[in-house]
Order: structure tokens, then sequence, then C-alpha cells
């Protein structure tokens, strides 16, 4: 009797784990991999969350959020989308949760669901652990969105266009008209558009634009793991059509019951607190790295989160990044298996020290002139 399901055997489990495994080994590495803030959860958010466990605020809450949260939500879409009118908002167990809750709702075995490759690494195997197909549609070399492949890709078994900007792994923001072209797509073939949002904060070289802006259907995850460095609180947020949001809520109460109360004790305080401070360090430790590298890599166009993706100068990503594991104890990741089905660039993370920055640019170098 064999104790799995066979969804278990449709996708691996990350590459990034054996670079932290990896990493566990050396002393002294150069950690460029890390996908959170490296600053702590700001004060306010930390008294607020201390708080509310001594208060005993520890018990479930609503599926839907603590009310306060929820109707801080409630609020600020009414004042931010004021035309939408089938915007319905609940608290998930982070964005991850999200994005299960979504595919969960609206994928079925054999559905196809689109995302730009490079993608974050946990779409392909959300896809495939509900029976749906992953159609990954490449940006290289620019990571620009040329909509008219999207476009081609649409077949009547597709379910779900995945948009992320800023992105993970490649820092790319797109651009307002092709934020409006994806979203203009999605409406008028009636396709689902999901948006994760969660490095809205982060667009160093022009403004942040949203598809709900241009598509009012659009399904938007947000999230405090990287604004509030609250990886571990585990607290997100979904808002869109009131049909899909109530679904996602009635998978909820069956399988995360609902968002960690402490964090979202702790997200309600988070809006209070101004966080211009890290963004604008984030974005100086970018320019570092553009003016350290730019002449020896290709860096794609890193203009948000706090990711930039590197041609690698030489051989296979996975090989080049052994090679700076191996010879410099510098922490990268691959991006083949992992964020594309292409290896051929890696990912570097600058939510880092100057210091991890400086020792980082220095054994680039070295790397791409060997
Ligand atoms: N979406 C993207 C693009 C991410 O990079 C991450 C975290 N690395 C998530 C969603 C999930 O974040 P969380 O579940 O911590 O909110």
């Amino acid at each position: 009797m064999n104790w799995l399901a066979k969804r278990t055997t449709t996708f691996e489990s990350s590459g990034i784990r054996k670079v932290f495994d990896l990493g566990a080994k050396l002393k002294n590495p150069i950690n460029l991999s890390i996908g959170q803030p490296h600053f702590s959860v700001p004060q306010p958010v930390k008294d607020a969350m201390i708080d509310a466990l001594e208060n005993d605020k520890s018990s479930y809450t609503p599926t839907q959020g603590l009310a306060a949260l929820r109707e801080f939500w409630i609020d600020n879409l009414k004042k931010k989308y004021p035309s939408h009118d089938d915007r319905n908002v609940f608290i998930t167990s982070g964005t991850s949760g999200g994005l299960v809750l979504t595919v969960l709702a609206t994928v079925d075995a054999g559905d196809e669901v689109i995302f730009t490759d490079p993608y974050f690494v946990m779409y392909d195997p959300l896809v495939k652990m509900f029976g749906g197909v992953s159609v990954p549609i490449s940006t290289y070399p620019d990571f620009r969105i040329d909509v008219q492949k999207i476009s081609d890709a649409i077949t009547p078994r597709t379910k779900l266009i995945l948009f992320n900007s800023p992105a993970n792994p490649t820092g790319y923001v797109a651009s307002r008209k092709e934020v409006e072209a994806v979203a203009k797509l999605a409406q008028e073939r009636n396709i689902l558009l999901v948006s994760d949002e969660i490095y809205s904060m982060y667009s160093y070289d022009s403004e942040f634009v949203s598809p709900a802006e241009y598509n009012p259907a659009t399904l938007v995850l947000e999230g405090y793991s990287k604004t509030h460095a609250m990886t571990g609180w585990r607290v997100g947020v979904a808002h869109g059509p009131s049909e899909v949001i109530e679904q996602m809520l009635k998978l909820q109460q069956y399988t995360f019951v609902c968002a960690p109360q402490v964090g979202q004790w702790g997200a309600l305080e988070a809006h209070d607190v101004p966080m211009d401070k890290s963004v604008a360090d984030y974005k100086r430790k970018r320019d570092m790295l553009v003016e350290g590298l730019s002449n020896y890599y290709e860096l794609g166009n890193p203009s948000g989160a706090f990711y930039m993706y590197p041609k690698a100068p030489w051989g296979t990503a996975t090989e080049f990044v052994q090679k700076a594991i191996e010879d410099y104890s510098l922490l990268v990741i691959p991006g083949g298996g992992v964020f594309s089905t292409q290896d051929t660039h890696f990912r570097l993370s600058y939510a880092a020290s100057d210091a991890s920055i400086h020792r980082g640019i220095e054994a680039l170098l070295k790397l791409a002139k060997r």
C-alpha cells in the first residue's frame, strides 16, 4: 500500500532549501539569498503584539479576520477604489494562504494558469498540487511583459492569470502601460486576474500601479511579511470580487481557520508606522549593486522588491552558484527549477547589511572575470 498521494510526485521540494542547507555549513558566508527584510519588526508593532499576548488575545479570530483590521481594509479600499462596488476583503494566513485559497477556489484538474517566467517559487508547485497546468510565459531577457504573448497563451481552459509586480525574483516593476494591458486583456477574455502585490511598497523608480485600477474584478493579494518584516506572523489580505472572496472564505474555515491573532494586532498597528526610511535604504542598496555590477553582469531592470536576477556570466546558473558558494561562500539562488524553466540567471537579494553587499560585489566581480 502506497501511503502517499500522487500529487506529492507532481512537484519537487524547493531548490532554495539546498542553498540554505549548504549555507548553514559555512563559516561567515556572504548571504544574499534571503527573501525577507533584514530589519526588525518596527517597535510599535512589537508593542502591539506584546500587548495582545499579555492580554490573552491568543484565541481564534473570526474566519474573515479581526473586526478592527477588516474594517480598516474596507474603509481603505473604499477610498482607493470608490467605483468598485463588488470588492470584498478578508484577512489570510500570509499572502501564501491567500494564494493557496485562490487556487483551491478556482482551479479544477486540467485547468490552466498563466504566469510570467521567471516566477515566484510557489506558483508552479501550487498549481500542480491541485491538478492544474502551469503555463509559464518567458519574459527574458529584460523581463518586460509582452501582453501579446499572454494573449496567445489563453485557451478555453485558462482559469487564472497570476500577476506579480514588483516581482520576485527579478525585481522588475511593470510599467503603467503593461499593467493596463494585462488588466484589460483579462477583462476582455473574462479570466480572473490575480495580482500578488506583496512588494507594492518597494517600487523605487516609478509609482506602483495595481491592475485593479483598470480591472475592477482583479483579485488582489497583499501582506505584511515584506512591508513590516513580519514573515513569521502570517498575516495577509485578499480582496476582490465577492463571489470569489466568499468561496475563499469558506475554504479558509476548513483549512487555515484564521490568521494568527497576535499577528493581526501587529498588522493593525503597522498601518501607523511609516516605512519610508526602510524603502529608501533598499533603494540605496539597489543602487550600490547596480553601480558595482552593471559593467560585468546583465541585471535586467531591478526597480523594486529587494531582488535582482543577473545572468550568469558563464556556465549554467546552477554551475555558477556552486562555484560562488565553494570559492567565496557567496549564497545566491540559481533560477533553474526554482524560479524559471531555464537555468541561466540567479537571484540576488539585497535585504542584507551594506558589509555583506560590499563583500558580495567583490566576490561577483572576481567570479565574472574568471
Ligand atoms: N508572493 C511573493 C511574490 C513572495 O515573494 C512571497 C514571499 N516570499 C509571498 C507571496 C508569500 O509571502 P507570505 O506568505 O509570507 O505573506
